[in-house]
Formats: C-alpha cells, sequence, structure tokens
C-alpha cells in the first residue's frame, strides 16, 4: 500500500475533475470476457450456479486479480468475499460496494458481474494513481444472489443482514439434495468470519438495468430511488394418479392440467396491473412426470410484484382467488405457501443526490427509478445508507446469453461508482 497523504498524486474536488483518478474501460471489459470464460454456454452465455465448481472458479479469479492490490480479503460462514482496502483513517468505517459474480443457469455476461468489476476496476483506477482515502473501502462478492440453486435468493446478504439464521440456510439443499454447508465445504466457501452486518458508513452497487426504460429514453445512468415490492409463493396442486387411457376425461384430477391453468392466471394478473405489476411463473415440478400417468403432484414457483405494496397485495388476493376457482372446478387441492416477501424499499436520499451530482459532473444524463428485480442491496438498506446504479441493458435483454452493455455503458457506470466512492470515503 503506497503512503497516505499525498495530496499531489490526486485530486477530489469536482472542478479540478480531469484530476480524479480514472477507470480503464478496456481493462474492465476485458476482465468482464475473461470471467465469461468460466462457465461458458454454447450462446455466449455464462452458467455459475452458487457453489458450484464454475462459481469456485470464478472467485479464485477474482481473488487472483485483487493479489496486486494488497486488499485483505476476509470471507464469511456462508461464503460471502469482502475484500478491504485500508484507509488513512484506521477508525473510519468504510465505504462499501459490489454486488454478485454468480448466475442463472441461462445467464448473460454482466448481471451481477459488472457490479462486482466494476469495483475491481474502482480499486484498480485508486491503486494506479496512488490515491489513499481517508475511510477503507471494502469490494464484496456476495454469495448466491440468484437463488437459482438454492432458494431463496440473496441468500449471502440475507444471512448477513440477520434476515436468515445462518444454521437455517446452512440447511437448504438444491434440488439433488445437495446442502449449502455441504456445498461450502466441497467448494472451499466456507470461511471463518460469522455472518453479520460490516462495520460500513454506505453501499454502493452498480448493476445493469435488466429492462429496456433507460435505452428507450437515451438515458446513461438510472439512480434507483427504490424497489418493488414483491410477494413469493410456493404452490403445490394435488390431484389423483390415473392411467391416461381408460380414466374418462370428466373422472380426472390431472395437477398439471390445473397447474397450465393457474400459470395462465398468474399472467393474467400481472397483465391486469400494467405497467407496474409484474407476476410470472418461473419452476414446475411435476410428479410422476410418467408417460401414461395422469399427473397428480404438480409444484409450481411463482410470484407477484408491484411499485405500491397495496396492489401487490391485491394481486396476491387476485391470485388466491383464481386459484381457489381452478381447485374447485377441477377437484384438485391447491395449498400455497407465501414463504417471503420484500420490499418496498426505499434507498438512500442523500447517496441518491450524491449519484445525481456525479453523474451532471461527467455529463451523464440520469433518471431515478424503481427496480423491478431483487438484489443484495435490498437487504443493505435497512442497515447502512445504500444506493444503486443503473445502466443500460441492450433491449432489455437479461438472464439470457444475449444480455448486453456496451463498453462504453460499463465504463461510465463504473466511472460513476469510482467518483462517488471518492466522495464518500475522503470526508
Ligand atoms: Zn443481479
Amino acid at each position: 500500500m503506497l503512503p497516505v497523504n499525498r495530496p499531489q498524486d490526486c485530486c477530489y474536488y469536482d472542478e479540478r475533475l480531469r484530476m480524479t483518478p480514472t477507470i480503464d474501460p478496456n481493462r474492465l471489459w476485458q476482465s468482464l470476457m475473461d470471467m465469461a470464460e468460466i462457465g461458458p454456454t454454447p450462446e455466449g452465455g455464462s452458467c455459475r450456479l452458487a457453489l458450484t465448481p464454475e462459481d469456485a472458479a470464478a472467485r479464485a479469479l477474482f481473488l487472483r486479480w485483487c493479489q496486486p492490490l494488497a486488499l485483505r480479503h476476509q470471507q464469511d460462514a456462508i461464503g460471502n468475499m469482502f475484500l478491504r482496502r485500508p484507509g488513512s483513517d484506521t477508525a473510519a468505517p468504510a465505504v462499501a460496494f459490489g454486488s454478485h459474480l454468480d448466475t442463472v443457469p441461462t445467464g448473460g455476461r454482466f448481471d451481477g458481474i459488472v457490479g462486482v468489476l466494476a469495483g475491481l476496476e474502482v480499486l484498480r483506477a485508486l491503486h494506479e494513481a496512488g490515491v489513499t482515502t481517508k475511510a477503507p473501502l471494502e469490494l464484496v462478492n456476495w454469495m448466491n444472489e440468484e437463488g437459482s440453486r438454492f432458494r431463496p435468493a440473496m441468500m449471502g446478504s440475507r444471512v448477513a443482514a440477520g434476515e436468515l439464521p445462518l444454521a437455517a440456510a446452512l440447511a437448504i439443499t438444491d434440488d439433488d439434495g445437495v446442502s449449502v454447508g455441504r456445498a461450502l465445504a466441497d467448494s472451499g466457501q466456507a470461511g471463518p468470519l460469522a455472518p453479520a452486518p460490516r462495520d460500513w458508513s454506505a453501499w454502493l452497487e452498480l448493476h445493469i438495468e435488466q429492462g429496456p426504460v433507460m435505452e428507450a429514453t437515451g438515458v446513461e445512468i438510472g439512480i434507483v430511488v427504490g424497489t418493488m415490492h414483491a410477494r413469493y409463493f410456493q404452490l403445490t396442486i394435488t390431484g389423483e394418479p390415473s392411467h391416461v387411457g381408460p380414466t374418462e376425461m370428466n373422472r380426472r384430477h390431472d395437477s398439471l392440467a390445473a397447474a397450465a391453468e393457474v400459470i395462465l392466471a398468474v399472467e393474467q394478473i400481472a397483465l391486469a396491473a400494467e405497467p407496474n405489476g409484474r407476476a410470472s411463473t418461473s419452476w414446475i415440478v411435476n410428479t410422476p412426470n410418467a408417460r401414461g400417468n395422469v399427473p397428480h403432484i404438480t409444484r409450481l414457483h411463482c410470484d407477484v410484484r408491484h411499485n405500491s405494496a397495496d396492489t401487490a397485495i391485491e394481486m396476491e388476493t387476485s391470485l388466491r382467488q383464481a386459484m381457489s376457482d381452478i381447485a374447485q372446478r377441477r377437484g384438485v387441492r391447491i395449498d400455497i405457501d407465501p414463504y417471503a416477501t420484500f420490499g418496498p424499499i426505499v434507498f438512500d436520499i442523500g447517496l441518491g443526490a450524491l449519484l445525481h451530482r456525479k453523474a451532471a459532473d461527467r455529463q451523464l444524463s440520469t433518471r431515478d427509478m424503481i427496480a423491478a428485480a431483487g438484489h443484495d442491496s435490498m437487504l443493505m438498506a435497512p442497515l447502512v445508507p445504500s444506493a444503486m446504479l443503473f445502466i443500460p441493458s441492450v433491449a432489455g435483454i437479461t438472464h439470457n446469453p444475449k444480455e448486453f452493455s456496451t463498453k462504453q455503458q460499463v465504463a461510465h457506470g463504473a466511472q460513476l461508482l469510482l467518483d462517488a466512492v471518492l466522495e464518500l470515503a475522503q470526508h
């Protein structure tokens, strides 16, 4: 680490913007492309489900990149990674930023990854410029943000925030019966730290928009003021096993046919709540899933979301009404397990204003936005002043190998992150 207090090397003041440390867009882009080579999919995306060998390889590469920056690496028992750069004031709380390196099975190269690697680029730029901030900086890779392998999503931040006990999280299993605890041990990702809120003064997360609004309106930076309210459900539809041949149509209690109606009802509920309503069925397991059998147990996962919590609750009421109608008409049972709710989260107004100001300094256009997806920042917001900034997603495509943001869009986001971090950490 370079000596502290070297004002000739840098300047943090807006009027001398040209002298502020600058990120390297090419280096950042190359890191994104190199990271995407871990768990590559044939269509050009990435598949790195949490705590798989691919996830472990991505984490190892990330640590290798951190090595020359003389950061202190800490890892907690749920696998969250913290990379700390000391400040000149050893008593000051850290300014923290980051996101996640895990992906969904059909993941792209940007969702989550851009937040971690832009954070790495911030630290690389400061290292090169010889800048020591007053407050320490902490770069974070949260474990299992996506929740594709282990439910619920945002698991690492949830445990760190005290919203999910560590022991309960470790006991959660994937579809093959492998527990989080086992996967942490097998992938070498169980750290010694007890998961807990950290000594942070602020939390920032750069993320892709995952929607079409910024591109459509030509906006370069989205300042996320809050998130939607989301309600998650596990549905179990129970009918009656029978033979697909002899059983007359009017005597069947087919759980999969009932599920088809449920799936369409879920979609209708969101369409009725446009433009700010969302609802999806995203997971299905059919039993016995055997040719020749009328299915008798079908399990679904669905969620409803809206900017307004009241409307999201109304959407749940509609969902329950639809379930009850379908169950009655088809002679099946539908059990609803409303296992989690989220938000709406309101992010820190002061941090939002800071991001607007820093974007204006760089002549970047901004707009306030509401996040429709879940993010680790939602867990941090109740604990520490938190904010998110978005960069555009081309055509709004996400959770898809075609997910894309341009090198310039990524660079804008990373530079703004650096500018904001510098102001927060210096004072
Ligand atoms: Zn993400």
